[in-house]
């Protein structure tokens, strides 16, 4: 049982290894990224004001996220644990956070921050591909689907997501640097945050995780 938060600058493969680690330990995986991505899709009123700013690689307001994942974290499946990806990504939003865990007398087990060298973490942005069906994570390059296109586990289509182009990829750079690097300070505060690099396989980079956390 572990609640569990993922921080990370774009492309360090925070949802590869979100993937990974709630099947291992049977944890839902809470991607505010793709809840968004979702709403977008299905043309939703929240969706329709996410898009504006995701499309800049700019944060989504802190108020139209927070209130998002606390109803998500109140359902039942929430109750042996979770996993959020992408979410807190302020200040504000940790503390939001901090502030309901408290409320309902539950805590983080850990803060696994994955880090790694921002050419490096850039070239494996642009050339990321996701299944628009069911997310599963690609690569052209590294992690290509069997079949051009075409999603290996669910047959959806395999695309480059708009907020993945190198222009949007450099804002999101930025913006992380700026708004969701204070976080590293404000989790080692806390004394539960893990530092992992995201350099080498993704499972060379689950192994680590794995070993922290526990078999
Ligand atoms: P991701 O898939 O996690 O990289 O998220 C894609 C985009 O969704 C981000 O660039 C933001 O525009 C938005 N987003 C996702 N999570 C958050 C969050 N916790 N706070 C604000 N915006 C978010």
């Amino acid at each position: 049982m572990f609640r569990l938060v993922l921080l990370g600058p774009p492309g360090a493969g925070k949802g590869t290894q979100a993937v990974k680690i709630a099947e291992k330990y049977q944890i839902p995986h809470i991607s505010t990224g793709d809840i968004f991505r979702k709403n977008v899709k299905e043309g939703t009123p929240l969706g329709k004001k996410a898009k504006e700013y995701m499309d800049k690689g700019e944060l989504v307001p802190d108020k139209l996220v927070v209130e998002l994942v606390t109803d998500r974290l109140d359902a039942a499946d929430c109750k042996n644990g979770f996993l959020l990806d992408g979410f807190p990504r302020t200040v504000f939003q940790a503390e939001k956070l901090d502030q309901y865990l408290e409320v309902k007398g539950i805590a983080l087990d850990k803060v696994i921050d994955i880090s790694g060298d921002e050419e490096v973490l850039l070239e494996r942005m642009i050339g990321r591909r996701v299944c628009r069906a069911c997310g599963a994570p690609y690569h052209i390059k590294n992690m290509p689907p069997k079949e051009e296109g075409i999603c290996d586990i669910c047959g959806g289509e395999v695309y480059q997501r708009a907020d993945d182009t190198e222009e949007t990829v450099r804002n999101r750079f930025q913006v992380y640097q700026k708004q969701t690097m204070p976080l590293i300070a404000y989790y080692e505060k806390l004394a539960n945050i893990i530092h992992i690099q995201s350099a080498g396989s993704p499972d060379t980079v689950f192994a680590s995780i794995i070993s922290v956390l526990g078999v």
